[in-house]
């Protein structure tokens, strides 16, 4: 595959050169590297999604002076790019409806839940910029649930059911909509129910003996009515070996929180809307999946008459052209085809940090999306053409050069020291910084050609070249080359400084540049990671052998020569610049400086540090980098090479 960067960089001198001719005219005519579209040119109101749609629908029917809202993850694995709009939803129309959203942890299954992912949740979330109200568990009401289960019981609202799975599947009509029956069990007095309800408590029962189901309405055509269980046994006994079904949730369970205390766990549907029902929720926002359970939800909570929240059902986000399950990455992992759950080319919000994607870029993607019932399946392609935009608005620019090729500058003089000043942005705020110009200059591979030709506006013999904010272009004079890989090795150059009184002709084309110069430890050196997609095709699903079929073998670049200009430091300091949602400036153990010694404790975060490579992409520092030892991700290309 054709690196990147060289076609980034030859289609951004190109865009330069027709925006000069463009700012010639007398309307001014912005340059930017990438091509909107229409749409996603039109300035966005960041609070869109809440003042139209879904949201705008919901809180008309249910307007409330205190909205409470709750995103309840079952902490079983990290978050995903997925999860960002549940995120963005809950925390963010409560925020908006000056209300408060609960981070609950939906810890019902303590067979898959581990601490790990508790503290990764939150961390994304705040990352996010978010700030849960309280951060609670299913499990603090684990000893409320149960009174209610009793009451319910005793209600005659649920009853002990010994059923094996396949005998339950046939009363529900066998899954091919048959007739539907009764249990033996379910018109047991309600003494019964209740004495073998505290039996499976007590443990008696081994999983699957015994389990509490609700007592609904089989005549219903909703599924979700067909006398749900609301509590099965998961510790098992010590003497029972391991169950049939090893993927069962019945298989083990010492909780993370509340240890052996319990043999018995409620299931999601009877604890969601009571815990939503406890925490006092106006507005329980789930994905559209739920939409059945809406009935059961609110049968619940009627039959126990406690407050019954409004359940609404909204569309999931799914992303084409990756997988985001939790078994797929696993797989991606044990079979190395990625490093870790926060590989930078997975859709874990983990990811997406360590990439450098700065989460204000992942709201503005979610935000324009907007909201409704319909399931939105993006490309990630197109979340990336959306970073990319909030990029190109919000960070400084730096000179990076990723295969550099020295050229000597021979009518300057050895000690030839001159500060350019170069802005950080467009934007005239960033600022101004200085880099220094010498006789040795680095210049990328992809700008010089070893023979001229009409349409190369760069570096060759012969030609002048323009290097950005430097006085006067250079013109190449000769070149050598490695004999044996062929490749340019070093170039020779003039400075073109015209003569007193006489005309200086502007260059067609201007290219960036890092000059040699150790006293101000210049260039500095860093091992670039450059991503392309982790999958060859769009839908890796359905490739017939399988997704991991669908890897591409390609995916990871290193440039390891790679350089920096001395600006680097200051976008090191300043960062997170300018300041994202939820990004602060925090003490990390592991983040790098370029070998001068600022001190580490007022170092950021490793991927809030994020800059343009001027004509080459997006990056940001990596967590492994070191003192003296940069280490860069690509975030994004400069543009989207499918596009071409
Ligand atoms: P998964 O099947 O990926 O584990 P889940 O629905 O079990 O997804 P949870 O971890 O329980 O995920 O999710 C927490 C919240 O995020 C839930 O309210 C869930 O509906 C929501 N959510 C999960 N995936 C998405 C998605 N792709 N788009 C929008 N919301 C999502
Ligand atoms: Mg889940």
């Amino acid at each position: 595959m054709e690196p990147a960067k060289a076609n980034s960089a030859a289609d951004a001198v190109e865009v330069a050169h027709r925006s000069r001719k463009q700012n010639s005219r007398p309307t001014k005519s912005t340059t930017t590297q990438t091509a909107p579209t229409p749409k996603e040119t039109v300035p966005n109101d960041p609070e869109a999604m809440f003042k139209v749609g879904f949201l705008a629908d919901v809180y008309a029917e249910k307007p409330s002076d205190k909205v409470v809202t709750r995103f309840p993850p079952e902490p079983n694995g990290f978050l995903h790019l997925g999860h960002s709009k549940a995120i963005a939803i809950n925390f963010g129309f409560a925020k908006y409806r000056g209300g408060v959203c609960y981070l609950r942890y939906d810890d019902t299954n303590p067979a898959k839940e581990e601490e790990k992912y508790f503290t990764a949740v939150a961390d994304m979330i705040r990352w996010l910029g978010f700030e849960p109200f309280k951060v609670t568990h299913s499990s603090d009401y684990f000893d409320r649930l149960y009174e209610l289960a009793e009451e319910l019981i005793q209600k005659d609202g649920a009853y002990v059911c010994h059923c094996s799975k396949n005998e339950i599947s046939l009363q529900r009509g066998g899954g091919k909509g048959g007739p539907r029956y009764a249990c033996p069990h379910r018109n047991r007095p309600i003494k019964e129910s209740l004495d073998e309800f505290r039996a499976m408590r007590d443990g008696k029962y081994a999983p699957r003996e015994a389990l509490l189901r609700l007592k609904q309405d089989l005549e219903s055509g909703n599924p979700q009515m067909w006398d749900l269980t609301a509590y099965r046994v998961i510790q098992p006994r010590q003497s029972d070996g391991e169950e049939e079904n090893a993927d069962d949730e019945n298989t083990a369970g010492i909780h993370y929180r509340t240890g052996v205390k319990w043999r018995i766990y409620p299931t999601y549907d009877f604890t969601h809307c009571l815990v939503d029902s406890f925490e006092g929720v106006t507005h329980s926002l789930c994905t559209a999946e739920f939409e059945l359970s809406r009935v059961s939800y609110n049968w619940l909570c009627d039959t126990l008459g406690v407050y019954q929240p409004m359940q609404r059902e909204y569309g999931r986000l799914n992303v084409a052209g990756t997988v985001l399950s939790k078994r797929k990455i696993m797989d991606l992992i044990s079979r190395g085809h990625v490093h870790d759950w926060d590989d930078p080319r997975l859709y874990t919000l983990i990811a997406l940090k360590r990439r450098g994607v700065p989460p204000g870029a992942i709201l503005s993607f979610v935000n324009g999306l907007g909201v409704s019932k319909a399931t939105t399946t993006i490309p990630a392609k197109r979340f990336e053409q959306s970073v990319r935009q909030y990029l190109e608005r919000t960070v400084p620019r730096l000179m990076v050069i990723l295969d550099p090729i020295v050229v000597t500058i021979e009518n300057l003089p050895e000690d030839h020291l001159e500060m350019v000043e170069v802005p950080f942005s467009k934007d005239p705020e960033f600022g101004l910084h200085a880099v220094p110009f010498t006789r040795t200059v680095y210049i990328d591979r992809a700008d010089f050609r070893e023979t001229a030709s009409k349409d190369f506006f760069r570096l060759a013999p012969g030609k002048s070249v323009g290097l950005l904010k430097v006085p006067y272009p250079i013109t190449a004079t000769s070149f050598e080359t490695d004999p044996s890989t062929g490749l340019v090795t070093s170039i020779k150059a003039t400075y073109e400084k015209p003569e007193e009184g006489t005309i200086f002709k502007k260059p067609k084309a201007y290219i960036h540049w890092i000059a040699e110069c150790a006293s101000l430890n210049s260039p500095i050196k860093a091992s670039v990671r450059a991503y392309e997609p982790l999958f060859a095709c769009d839908n890796p699903d359905s490739h017939p052998d399988g997704f991991l079929a669908a890897v591409n073998p390609h995916s990871e670049q290193a440039y390891s020569n790679a350089i920096v200009e001395v600006g680097l430091d200051e976008v090191i300091r300043r960062a997170p610049w300018p300041n994202s949602k939820g990004e602060q400036k925090t003490t990390t153990t592991t983040t790098t400086t370029t070998g001068n010694t600022s001190p580490s404790s007022s170092l950021p975060p490793p991927d809030s540090v994020r800059f343009q490579g001027t004509r080459v992409g997006y990056f940001c520092l990596d967590r492994d980098s070191a003192p003296g030892a940069v280490v860069l991700n690509r975030i994004v290309t400069l543009k989207d090479d499918a596009r071409k």
